[in-house]
């Protein structure tokens, strides 16, 4: 199939639920302009160099969503136009961004990264540090970010329950802050969860928003 098609299929089965990011790493700007002309405009990346030069090259009503993990010191690459961060898994980092924020003049979008996964190789905050480390006073600080929820990456098994547990608890510590810490903030509305292999079970465990790559532009070259 061709990605044109296969991004209808995946729309078609997402219906209203959850917003699709079409994760594009690695795939060059023709396939991104293929899915771009099929009416797609939220894609994701995850290496802050490809970000910049795909961001230059296509249509500026594109928006670019940072996947991968972060470094500090590449975070004033993307500053400027970035539409959402979704790996942001230290407060080091919070900060950073919030400073380059500052200096462009921009709110930047952020998720926290959770640690959901049985796997230790997964990047993210786990429950006890974000409770440790996020209050009152760091969200005061942070003028030029918005924390617009939670992101996280199952455990990768053929093991269905094992999936739908790590969302869940995605979920239910999604709620947990925003009744708690998140309470006044509006924005705080996302759960960034499902991939190619389990984006249907993440919506059904109340994913917000799903990053797709493989299932749209078929599979990649090497294994990210
Ligand atoms: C690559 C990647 C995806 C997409 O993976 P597929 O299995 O190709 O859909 C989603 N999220 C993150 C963080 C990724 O790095």
């Amino acid at each position: 199939m061709s990605i044109k098609e296969n991004l209808q299929k995946i729309k078609n089965q997402i219906g209203d639920r959850a917003c699709l990011v079409a994760v594009s790493k690695t795939k060059p700007n023709e396939d991104l302009i293929e899915a771009y002309d099929a009416g797609q405009r939220i894609f994701g990346e995850n290496k802050v160099q490809e970000l910049v030069a795909k961001y230059e090259s296509l249509p500026k009503d594109i928006e670019w969503h940072m996947i991968g993990h972060m470094q500090s010191n590449k975070v004033k690459y993307i500053a400027p136009f970035v539409a959402l961060i979704h790996g942001v898994d230290s407060i080091k980092l919070l900060k950073t961004i919030n400073k380059e924020g500052v200096k462009c003049n921009r709110n930047i979008p952020c998720l926290l990264q959770m640690h959901i996964a049985e796997e230790d190789t997964k990047f993210g905050f786990s429950k006890e540090e974000i409770f440790e480390s996020i209050n009152e006073q760091l969200l005061a600080d942070l003028s030029h970010v918005t924390i617009k929820g939670l992101m996280g990456m199952a455990t990768y098994t053929d093991d269905e329950n094992q999936i739908r547990k790590e969302f869940a608890s995605l979920k239910s510590l999604f709620l947990e802050l925003k009744e708690g810490i998140f309470a006044t903030n509006k924005s705080f509305n996302e759960i960034s969860m499902g991939m190619s292999g389990d984006f249907l079970l993440a919506i059904e465990e109340g994913s917000t928003m799903v990053r797709v790559g493989s299932s749209i532009f078929g599979a990649r070259n090497y294994l990210k």
